[in-house]
């Protein structure tokens, strides 16, 4: 009789089956309706494909094209897709690597030149490889095969020589392409229901700018048509409101080659980094938090003491001064411990809520640099929270309501997920289960509907992330709030307990805005660059109709000043009609025209920058009205 295994289900129901089944036909059995959404199985969170014998018990689920793992299963088995389409065209191709990536999937060809032109043909030939349902066929080959497999394929080459020599390696075929690969995949190319490219661009090799540059053509896939076209015209509203084109625009930040990925804030981008920053200083400050200001180059040992050095360095830049080892911090951190260690403390002090508003630098590769998304250094609104252990669940329950006051004044929707103990994890692991069973209890306390990613907490503790939903439906990782068991042991953090002996506080990391310049350039996107008064950094616009008006619309500006206004008047002698439009471009709330009869009535005659006709107003109760709407930070 063959060996037996049991599988359980989402439902909690049981089933047993004989060793080595194909997963696909458990699938069958227990999915019935599930079926044609069916991209994978996941047995024991290792996720497998559906073609795959299930050779152990435990937990069985399905993937979807719904779940973060199977878009990705999904969006990366369409880059095999593509690759072979480009294959069968341009047969001098060689392969690098085909990756899915947050915003769909891509694949880097070397020896291919491609025009935007040429897509289309691409496409055709794609459609023909989703119809022919071709499937991936895996199979386990050792180094010595591989090596053999891609001899004419000099990318793959020098992966499988960076591998161990016992190492398995795994490889799909798909139609005539067989491509060095670990999977899992979809079953077969007719599950990629549509699939568009986008445009080729250059990549570098690795990302490594002394690399060859390779050609890599993006693309974007779904299930079906509809899907594909309501992303794309979503796409086409991101791109109306890109942040790098507005923040132009709006002469708001600018980058340059002499400091790539550093945004160069210019006074009108400045003022509403500090806007932003006063702001949370004012919840932070309703919260008895601490203001402190750490130095951005910090001695090696300290990074060393910290772990840093161990599970950051490569991600950090460093100096030498004075012939000793600095590194430029990539954290906050530290600094605040060796403020928190100055003096001894009382359990009478807890929590003691060290915020700073820290410019950090971290490497990121030069080919993931994306305007003030992705950038090499930025200030982080950070804050470690010293407490008891006793305090940890109030402190986050505290961390939650405040998450969610910032981003109620912008209107933001967001979702909630906790990340668990990953591999590389520093520190004891008691105290990281103890500590996820109260991320957990809080939680799901606060009602919210969270999800949960096993294995991807920071190395020294687990933490709860946020996420954005902007008004185009993206998402974005903002907050993070991150439990540290670890950092107070490496360095000796104590606090007198009750009992008159020593306690180890616990420390909270934790980041609201996370980047305040990413933050920004969220904010510029999400309201299209027409922000809310109380941050814009023009709010209104006088514009005088002609030259004998130019008096009186100084005079309305100086009043709006005086009542702490940010007014701007344009004198140009420009029409009328296009100072409107221009004022609607800058993005100001308020287009405030002055002619004639505004003078003798001594009022403004108020648009919007959509263009609403407000219609004339008396200076004085205009002005009472926008203060109420900066007051209340209204969204309009
Ligand atoms: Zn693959
Ligand atoms: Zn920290």
């Amino acid at each position: 009789m063959a060996d037996k295994i049991k599988l359980k289900f989402k439902d909690k129901s049981k089933a047993e089956f004989d060793k080595g089944i194909k997963a696909e036909d458990v699938v069958k059995q227990k999915f019935k309706k599930e079926l044609a959404k069916a991209l994978a199985t996941v047995i024991n969170n290792k996720v497998i494909d559906l073609s795959a014998p299930v050779e152990e018990s435990g937990d069985f689920d399905i993937l979807t094209f719904e779940d973060d793992a199977g878009m990705d299963l999904f969006r990366h088995s369409s880059s095999h897709v593509m690759a072979l389409a480009v294959k069968r065209l341009y047969p001098q191709v060689k392969v690098a690597i085909g990756p899915s990536i947050e915003d769909g999937f891509y694949y880097d060809f070397d020896n291919l030149k491609i025009k935007e032109e040429d897509l289309p043909k691409v496409e055709l030939e794609i459609k023909k490889i989703i119809q022919e349902k071709l499937p991936f066929i895996r199979r386990e080959v050792n180094k010595q095969e591989a090596l053999k497999i891609f001899k004419h394929e000099p990318y793959k080459l020098e992966l499988i020589n960076e591998l161990p020599d016992s190492e398995k390696i795994t490889t799909y075929k798909l139609g005539e392409f067989e491509d060095l690969c670990r999977g899992p995949h979809v079953p077969n190319s007719g599950f990629i229901g549509a699939l568009k490219l986008l445009k080729p661009a250059g990549a570098y090799w690795r990302g490594d700018s002394t690399k060859k540059m390779l050609t890599r053509i993006y693309g974007i896939s779904f299930p079906d048509n509809k899907m594909l076209s309501e992303h794309l015209k979503m796409m086409e509203e991101a791109k109306k409101r890109d942040h790098r084109k507005l923040g132009q625009e709006m002469d708001l930040f600018s980058f340059h080659d002499e400091a790539p990925g550093m945004p160069f804030f210019h006074d009108k981008g400045t003022f509403i980094w500090r806007k932003l920053v006063d702001y949370t200083i004012e919840l932070m400050k309703k919260r008895n938090y601490q203001l402190n200001m750490t130095p951005i180059i910090l001695n090696k040992s300290l990074w060393l003491q910290s772990g840093h050095w161990e599970h950051f360095k490569e991600n950090m830049y460093f100096t030498s001064i004075d012939d000793v080892e600095h590194a430029i911090k990539p954290m906050n951190c530290p600094g605040n411990i060796l403020i928190y260690k100055t003096r001894l403390h009382s359990y009478r002090e807890l929590p003691i809520k060290a915020g700073e508003f820290g410019i950090v630098h971290r490497h990121e590769l030069s080919g993931v640099l994306s305007g003030l998304f992705r950038v090499r250094y930025f200030t982080q609104d950070d804050a470690h929270i010293f407490c008891t252990e006793e305090q940890v669940e109030d402190q986050l329950q505290e961390l939650i309501d405040f998450t969610h006051e910032l981003y109620s004044t912008f209107g933001f929707d967001y979702h909630m997920e906790l990340s668990t103990r990953p591999e590389k994890a520093m520190g004891d692991k008691k105290l990281w289960n103890l500590a996820e069973i109260k991320l957990k209890a809080v939680l799901d306390k606060s009602g919210k509907k969270y999800k949960i990613n096993e294995g991807e907490g920071a190395f020294y503790g687990p933490k709860i992330d946020f996420h954005i939903k902007d008004a185009i439906g993206r998402t974005w990782q903002c907050a993070t709030i991150q439990l540290d068991f670890a950092m107070p042991e490496k360095f000796d953090l104590t606090y007198d307990g009750k009992d008159g002996r020593k306690h180890r506080p616990v420390m909270i990391h934790r980041t609201i805005l996370g980047a305040v310049e990413r933050f920004i350039g969220l904010l510029i996107e999400h309201f299209a660059g027409k922000l809310p008064l109380w941050i814009n950094p023009v709010q209104v616009k006088v514009l005088p109709i002609a030259e004998r008006h130019m008096d009186y619309g100084r005079k309305v500006a100086n009043e709006m000043k005086k009542a702490g206004l940010r007014v701007e008047v344009d004198e140009r002698s420009e029409s009328t009609s296009k100072k409107v439009r221009d004022a609607q471009l800058e993005k100001v709330n308020y287009i405030l025209v002055v002619g004639d009869k505004e003078q003798k009535d001594n009022t403004v005659n108020v648009r919007t920058r959509n263009n609403e006709i407000k219609g004339p107003r008396k200076v004085d109760e205009f002005i009472k009205e926008l203060l109420i709407e900066v007051k209340e930070k209204k969204i309009k």
